[in-house]
């Protein structure tokens, strides 16, 4: 397929908010498209080139792509960088740019989806000596060839920032409304509304897309499948090996809201203070996944060993949180202590000595070939306890009660707390396990003054001994409406990176995020998460949020996060509310 039918669909993308609108411009994207060209389309429509599991990433910075269209347009970069400051998006830049190219290297000749996708992944491949050169190359082939508006969204995608709103959600059913059978006639465009005599079907339909993704979280693979039909798709399975996403907790702010949520009796758990794992065993292989799905077996040879040991099943894939804990005192430590060993590469042995962890098993989704996705958790809970052997400091199961008492439960909570957990989980004892959701199934309750999980959105560089570094950041929580900024922070991060997570650290990893950068200061694709301490939350108009933290504290990275698992503007209003009673 040539690339310029997807440009125009981004393009209609952009100019409308309506999600079934939306839906229905995909739609006919998807109908259009062959087999062949399916798995590209589908990343792309996300702003991506690569799955969840891939950990490569395009990697070129606003920079780059600037030369990149100077060098393809002809025109210089001082005129670019003016352009760029005006309109504030490098995409536009490029489409206003490439309809004056000179005629002679006008459209070239005609860019189709798989050359753009496999030039983009070649992006993330060019590494070391003369690789910025070849970059720039690469992008201003890409460029030279495109038509503006295919130089609008090759711009965008090659700076991961395309800025035509397709949810995760949208995608999904407009998989079921290009493939499922009547479906796409339940839309009127003209009202841009469902048929309500046809709901039902309409949502089972949609309904089977998403169980499928439920157990392969590929969206690709989904469509192709669906493309094959309704029973294709319910054959699709569990892969143990291929990670699955992980279920998500509500946030409640005290026992008895704890209780509402999940009902009486719930089973109600420590919350441990270290990071997810998500382990995958066949056999004797054993795969290791955070909760943003990145593999990690390598970094943890001991769980790898603990699971080999102390778990009697063919194949399973456990939910765990690993624990941090001091060797000495066997006290349990911060996230913080551990959350080097993440990225490791070397060192790996000294590593699982000096940071040791206790893998903490809460759950299970898969056992011995079966499916466990819609068995009950009191059900899922007794598997583990049945084939987990327990041994301390090593391999256990999260310690629990099961409980009707706001009294117990406080007490429970109190227990938790004083040991240096987080807090605890309460959790439904008929719940299902709905990957990916935040239902209310299983709910956290932590301390009112946890630190709040934000995204950094922009900031300033420093001056005098801090220049060259990002000094003052922009912060943002979630919202139905994207990322909102609830304040700036500078204070907690460090000059020396011996003493803690530096200004150094933070620069690096925002650099290649830079979008946009005016005088000094800049703005980020939002995708660094940091937790942030506080005072108190105070009602501020002077941020898109509608609050501000009082006397912001940078406390760590939470490179364990994506940036749509961070605190939510919800999530701030119970807080402010919650601590104005107090
Ligand atoms: P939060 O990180 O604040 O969103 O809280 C949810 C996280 O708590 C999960 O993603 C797990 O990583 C972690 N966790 C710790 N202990 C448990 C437990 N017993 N059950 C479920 N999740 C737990």
């Amino acid at each position: 397929m040539e690339y310029i039918k997807l440009a125009e669909a981004y393009s209609e993308l952009e100019n409308t908010s309506k999600r079934l609108h939306k839906t229905f411009i995909i739609s006919q994207l998807l109908k259009e498209t062959s087999e062949e060209d399916l798995e590209h389309i589908i990343m792309l429509l996300q702003g991506r080139v690569f799955t969840d599991a891939d950990d490569r990433e395009i990697g070129v910075a606003a920079k780059l792509v600037l030369k990149a269209i100077s060098v393809s347009t002809g025109f210089s970069i001082s005129n670019i960088e003016k352009m760029w400051k005006e309109i504030g998006d490098l995409g536009e830049v490029a489409e206003k740019l490439c309809g004056k190219k000179t005629q002679n290297t006008l459209f070239s000749s005609d860019l189709d989806i798989k050359e753009v996708f496999s030039n983009l992944q070649k992006l993330a491949s060019l590494e070391g000596m003369g690789s910025v050169d070849q970059k720039v190359k690469l992008i201003s082939k890409l460029l030279t060839s495109a038509k503006p508006l295919e130089a609008k969204y090759v711009v965008r995608t090659v700076l991961q920032d395309l800025r035509v709103g397709v949810a995760e959600g949208t995608l999904r059913d407009a998989i079921a409304w290009a493939y499922l059978p009547g479906i796409l006639p339940n839309y009127d465009l003209d009202t841009n509304q469902i048929n309500p005599e046809n709901r039902e079907e309409y949502n089972f339909q949609v309904e089977a897309v998403q169980s499928a993704l439920n157990k392969i979280n590929d969206f690709s693979k989904v469509a192709i499948t669906a493309k094959k039909g309704i029973e294709e798709l319910n054959k699709i399975k569990i892969v143990v090996g291929k990670p699955l996403k992980v279920m998500l907790a509500q946030k409640v702010l005290n026992v008895v809201e704890a209780f509402e949520t999940v009902g009486k009796p719930a089973v109600l758990e420590f919350k441990y203070d270290g990071f997810r794992m998500q382990i995958h065993k066949f056999e004797d292989k054993v795969t290791i996944f955070t909760r943003r799905l990145e593999e990690v077996t390598n970094q943890f040879p001991e769980v790898e060993d603990f699971v080999l040991n102390n778990v009697s099943a063919d194949s399973c894939i456990l939910d765990c949180e690993a624990a941090g804990f001091d060797s000495k005192t066997g006290k349990y430590t911060p996230f913080q202590s551990i959350s080097q060993r993440i990225k490791r590469k070397y060192d790996i042995e000294k590593m699982a000595k000096d940071f040791p962890v206790e893998l903490n098993i809460f759950d299970i989704i898969y056992f011995n070939g079966e499916d466990l996705l819609s068995t009950p958790f009191k059900e899922r809970r007794a598997i583990i306890e049945r084939i987990v052997k327990e041994e301390e400091k090593k391999i256990v199961l999260s310690k629990k009660i099961i409980s009707s008492s706001e009294e117990e439960a406080q007490e429970f909570f109190d227990e938790s707390i004083s040991l240096g957990n987080e807090g605890l989980m309460f959790k439904n004892l008929e719940g299902v396990y709905k990957p990916g959701s935040r239902v209310g199934y299983m709910i956290k309750l932590k301390d009112v003054q946890d630190p709040l999980d934000v995204v950094i959105l922009g900031g300033e560089w420093g001056q005098g001994k801090r220049s060259g570094w990002v000094t003052s950041l922009t912060i943002g929580i979630l919202s139905n409406d994207g990322f909102l900024e609830i304040g700036h922070v500078g204070t907690g991060l460090k000059e020396k990176p011996e003493e803690g997570l530096s200004f150094g650290e933070i620069t690096e990893l925002l650099r290649p995020n830079i979008l946009e950068e005016k005088g000094r200061e800049l703005v980020v694709k939002p995708s660094v998460v940091i937790s942030i301490e506080y005072e108190e939350i105070q009602k501020s108009p002077g941020y898109s949020s509608g609050f501000a933290l009082r006397f912001p504290r940078v406390k760590l990275l939470r490179s364990d996060r994506r940036s749509d698992e961070i605190t939510t503007l919800e999530e701030v209003e119970d807080l402010f509310y919650n601590q104005k009673k107090s």
